[in-house]
């Protein structure tokens, strides 16, 4: 991009992130101010909080802040369909209290039909490891970065619980594997198009989203056989969106 371009993109940015802190302040008090919210110390859901606790233990995750809230409330102030989130500004991880993929009445495309599948405690080691990066490392990455990170780092948890690389791959990481193909590809909805090639593009978007899969788990197998593992310096995916820092 040209250095103009460049302006005007981490101008944008700035603005974006200004608009998403307010969104999430407002989202935070919400969620506070909800006679069902609770929050969860350790050891309540001590194998997750150990689990991203020995991986990083300069990070602290045991101290980290957690709060647990209603599903339907979530999905009224906006979060239908997200699992957990962490709050960068107020260094916040907020739960539902269960997990179910959206649930929309009538599937209208067959992109629609990829939604995730977790249980509550793998949400918790994926929103702390969120928590682990920012405090590692505070300045701004990429989502991309930051996804590949929570997301190759949960592995081994996965595993642990049970899971195939290739269960991990089909129904944790594939909303996000797919989310990603589709913004590299350009792949909007688009109701020109028939059935035919609609499903033909599909196909060729989830073989493309499982390969991502496969090389993100290789990737961080690879580096978490490493003695140390620095979040900031990490850069998984060779191909990864644009990584400006904006700070
Ligand atoms: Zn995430």
């Amino acid at each position: 991009m040209s250095y103009a371009q460049y302006l005007r993109y981490k101008k944008e940015a700035k603005e974006e992130k200004l608009k998403m802190t307010r969104l999430l302040d407002d989202s935070i008090q919400k969620i506070r101010a909800r006679h069902s919210t609770r929050e969860i110390k350790y050891p309540e859901y001590n194998e997750a909080f150990e689990y991203v606790d020995d991986r990083f233990p300069k990070a602290q995750a045991k101290e980290a802040v957690v709060l647990e809230c209603d599903r339907s409330f979530l999905d009224k102030i906006g979060y239908k369909g997200v699992g957990g989130f962490f709050s960068r500004p107020h260094k916040i991880v907020v739960i539902p209290d269960v997990f179910y993929a959206s649930k929309r009445k009538r599937k209208k495309t067959i992109w629609e039909t990829v939604s995730g599948e977790f249980e509550i405690d793998e949400v918790l080691v994926h929103e702390l490891l969120h928590y682990v990066s920012n405090k590692t490392c505070e300045t701004w990455k990429s989502l991309q970065v930051e996804e590949e990170f929570a997301y190759g780092n949960s592995a081994d948890y996965l595993r642990s619980r049970g899971r195939a690389d290739d269960d991990i791959i089909r129904k944790n990481f594939m909303p996000y594997l797919m989310s990603i193909v589709r913004q590299k590809r350009h792949i909007l909805d688009d109701p020109t198009r028939s059935q035919t090639e609609d499903q033909l593009l599909f196909n060729k978007a989830i073989k493309e989203a499982y390969q991502l899969g496969v090389d993100i788990l290789a990737i961080w197998d690879a580096k978490c056989k490493g003695t140390k593992i620095n979040p900031a310096k990490t850069i998984p995916f060779k191909d990864s969106a644009i990584n400006l820092d904006l700070d």
